[in-house]
């Protein structure tokens, strides 16, 4: 695919916007799946859709193959309660993401893993090592 032709496109072609979307959902935990914190390959519905739940961001979470498998046509904080990986600050993360507040969200994961501070303040001698896992 050639890249100018996708900036232009852009404007055109909604699959392109949702791509765009779907990458920038997963850059709010820097690839790392919102109930588990492994690599996010996937976008998952937290009301599924369904029991009617929409296609946006407040709706679409970052997950893994393996959660987003799992979890199914489960309703995300029914299912997450019942994980062995739970964790209050990640449902907590996953409410406020629900509410629209992303930033809490994002601040709520950092502070259950306390890796995804280079979000934030990247240290120059550090490199993100999401990819290692
Ligand atoms: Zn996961």
């Amino acid at each position: 695919m050639h890249f100018k032709d996708a900036v232009f496109l852009e404007d055109l072609c909604p699959k392109i916007r949702f791509r765009q979307w779907r990458q920038s959902i997963h850059k709010f935990t820097e690839k790392s799946c919102i109930y588990c914190g492994k690599p996010s390959e996937s976008i998952d519905h937290i009301l599924p859709r369904s029991k009617g739940g929409l296609s946006n961001t407040e709706n679409c979470v970052p997950a893994c193959l393996s959660c987003n498998g799992d979890k199914s046509n489960n309703e995300a904080f029914y299912w997450y309660r019942k994980q062995k990986f739970y964790d209050p600050r990640r449902a907590m993360a996953i409410r406020a993401w629900s509410d629209g507040d992303i930033r809490l969200a994002v601040r709520l994961l950092q502070w259950a893993k306390p890796s995804l501070k280079t979000l934030i303040k990247p240290k120059t001698n550090e490199s993100i090592e999401f990819d290692a896992a």
